[in-house]
């Protein structure tokens, strides 16, 4: 029997409204339910509404803002918060994404904060951690993403933690090229469930992220460890992305 799997398309600073409405066109006459799949779509905040919209109808569906706001509203002049993108349709967030970490400066207090914020708001969060490649070759791998998970979700107790999904991303996958192996995701994998595991939440789901492709996500994916993939560029093609999910699937 097939096992519940997650495929998460991270548009990043792409893809406006039209191109949105445009994409799930393809999207949706290519690609059709399988069960217990589901595909996440995170746009950019000025195309979640097209793109909600443009899902609707599809359970299997999801769609999420990149990043928001801790604070529900207020002075905070370019940012969104977990209300406002829940009235545009989203009912997920990604927090703590390695651009929003390494370009943007976000720490593991700010990841927290938005966690709570995404809760309290009704959106299930996907939390992103994962190791840059001088922390990689220091060895120092476990020690990040377990202080990125404790930074994140270190005060939730077990139901709240049950509403959480990790992608583990390594920095160094990330837009490069270079995928980790599947036996090197497992391990982190492992470690991320045992994490979890320990503070109440008996079957986390963890997906991997970093230059997933429609070459490598069969592989990735045989790796049991893996409940699914958060992918970048290669999920900004609605046909290629359709076809990675179907081959991740199958
Ligand atoms: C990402 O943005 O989360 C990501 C994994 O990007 P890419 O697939 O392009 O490496």
């Amino acid at each position: 029997m097939s096992r519940p799997l997650w495929f998460a398309a991270n548009w990043k600073m792409n893809l406006g409204p039209d191109e949105a409405r445009a994409y799930f066109k393809t999207f949706r006459a290519r690609y059709h339910p399988r069960e217990q799949c589901e595909v996440w779509f995170f746009p950019p905040a000025v195309s979640l509404e097209a793109a909600a919209h443009a899902a609707r109808e599809r359970a299997d569906l999801v769609v999420g803002a990149q990043d928001i706001h801790w604070e529900p509203k207020g002075a905070f002049t370019g940012a969104v918060s977990g209300p406002l993108v829940a009235q545009a349709g989203a009912t997920a967030t990604l927090i703590g994404h390695s651009e929003r970490r390494h370009v943007f400066g976000e720490t593991d207090e700010d990841t927290r904060k938005k966690v709570a914020a995404a809760l309290a708001a009704g959106l299930a969060p996907m939390l992103c951690v994962g190791e840059t490649l001088a922390e990689r070759e220091a060895g120092n791998t476990l020690a990040v993403v377990t202080r990125q998970l404790a930074g994140a979700l270190g005060g939730l107790d077990g139901g709240k933690l049950g509403q959480i999904t990790t992608a583990y991303e390594p920095v160094w996958a990330i837009g490069t090229g270079r995928n980790a192996t599947p036996r090197d995701a497992a391990q982190v994998h492992r470690e991320i469930r045992a994490w979890l595991a320990a503070r109440g939440m008996a079957q986390a789901r963890v997906v991997y992220g970093g230059s997933v492709n429609l070459k490598n996500v069969a592989e990735l994916l045989a790796e049991p460890e893996l409940d699914g993939v958060l992918v970048g560029g290669a999920s900004l093609d609605p046909a290629s992305w359709a076809e990675l999910v179907q081959t991740g699937a199958a």
